[in-house]
C-alpha cells in the first residue's frame, strides 16, 4: 500500500541517494559485519560513503577500503586527539594526499575537550591545511571547545579553494555563520536528533550549505542512540533536517548530496 503524503516517512528512500561523508567503517566495531554492513547501505540507498582515517594505519586502512569498493573514498589525516601516540612526517602524509581516491583531508582541527596539549595539536592541523593546498582537497575540521582557536587558524591560513566541512556541527548558529563566511560547509551527525540544542542552527544554515554524515561508529541516531552506528543511518540525519526545515525527506536528500558531490568532486 502507498503511504500517503507523509513527508517524513522514507516512502522512497532506496532512490534518495545519500551521500555519508563521514564514517569510520575502519573501526574494530566493524570488525565482524564491515562488508554487510557496506552492502546494508548501498542497498539501502546510500550512494557513496567517504571513510575518514584518524591516524596513519587508519588512513592507509581507509585508503584500502577505498580501492576496494567503487562508492568508497577516502579522508586522510592525523585527529587532534592521535597527535600524542604518533610521529607527524609531512613527506608520508603528503604522498598519501596524492591517492586518487583520497578526496579530503581529515579531520584535523582541534580537541580541547579531549586533549590539552595544544602547541602538538597546531603544528598538525597547521602541516596538513598546507597539504589540503598542495593537492587541492578540501578540509574535514574537528572542533571539540575549540571553535574561537579553529577560526583564527583558518582565517590566517591559506586554504584550499573548496575550503571544507565542519563536521558533527552541534553549535549555535552564530559560530555557524563564521565558518560560512570563511567558506566552509556545515555537516550534521545523529546527534541533531538528541536535542534542540545540537539542532539550533540547522533551520538558518542554508540548505545549500548542508551536507549529512553518520560519524559511525559514534553518534547513532534516535531511535538508535546508544548502539553502534553505521552508514545506513544518514537517513535519519536526513529526515531530521527535512523535519526541521519542513521540507521534504526527497529534497533534503537531493541538495545535501549534491553538495558532497560539489565538495568533494563526487
Ligand atoms: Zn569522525
Amino acid at each position: 500500500m502507498l503511504v500517503k503524503e507523509n513527508k517524513f516517512s522514507f516512502p522512497s528512500f532506496a532512490a534518495a541517494r545519500l551521500i555519508d561523508t563521514h564514517a569510520h567503517l575502519n573501526f574494530k566495531e566493524f570488525g565482524k559485519d564491515r562488508s554487510q554492513a557496506i552492502k546494508r547501505a548501498f542497498e539501502g540507498g546510500v550512494e557513496k560513503i567517504i571513510n575518514v582515517g584518524t591516524n596513519l594505519k587508519g588512513s592507509k586502512d581507509s585508503v584500502s577500503l577505498a580501492e576496494k569498493y567503487k562508492n568508497i573514498l577516502a579522508s586522510v589525516s592525523l585527529h587532534p586527539i592521535d597527535v600524542e601516540d604518533e610521529k607527524f612526517d609531512k613527506k608520508v602524509w603528503l604522498e598519501l594526499a596524492k591517492h586518487q581516491k583520497v578526496v579530503a583531508i581529515g579531520e584535523t582541527g582541534f580537541d580541547f575537550f579531549h586533549r590539552s596539549d595544544k602547541e602538538k595539536q597546531k603544528e598538525v592541523f597547521k602541516a596538513l591545511i598546507e597539504i589540503a593546498c598542495q593537492v587541492e582537497k578540501p578540509l574535514i575540521i574537528h572542533s571539540r571547545e575549540a571553535d574561537k582557536e579553529i577560526l583564527d587558524i583558518l582565517s590566517h591560513s591559506k586554504l584550499p579553494s573548496k575550503r571544507g566541512v565542519i563536521h558533527c556541527f552541534g553549535r549555535d548558529y552564530n559560530v555557524a555563520k563564521k565558518f560560512l563566511e570563511l567558506g566552509f560547509l556545515i555537516s550534521y551527525t545523529g546527534n541533531i536528533t538528541y536535542n534542540i540544542e545540537r539542532a539550533s542552527s540547522v533551520l538558518k544554515v542554508p540548505l545549500e550549505k548542508i551536507m549529512v554524515e553518520t560519524d559511525c561508529p559514534f553518534m547513532a541516531p534516535l531511535p538508535f542512540r546508544g548502539k553502534r552506528n553505521e552508514p545506513l543511518f544518514v537517513k535519519y540525519v536526513a529526515k531530521e533536517i527535512a523535519k526541521i526545515k519542513n521540507i521534504t525527506f526527497e529534497e533534503a536528500a537531493k541538495i545535501t548530496t549534491k553538495n558532497a558531490r560539489k565538495l568533494f568532486g563526487l
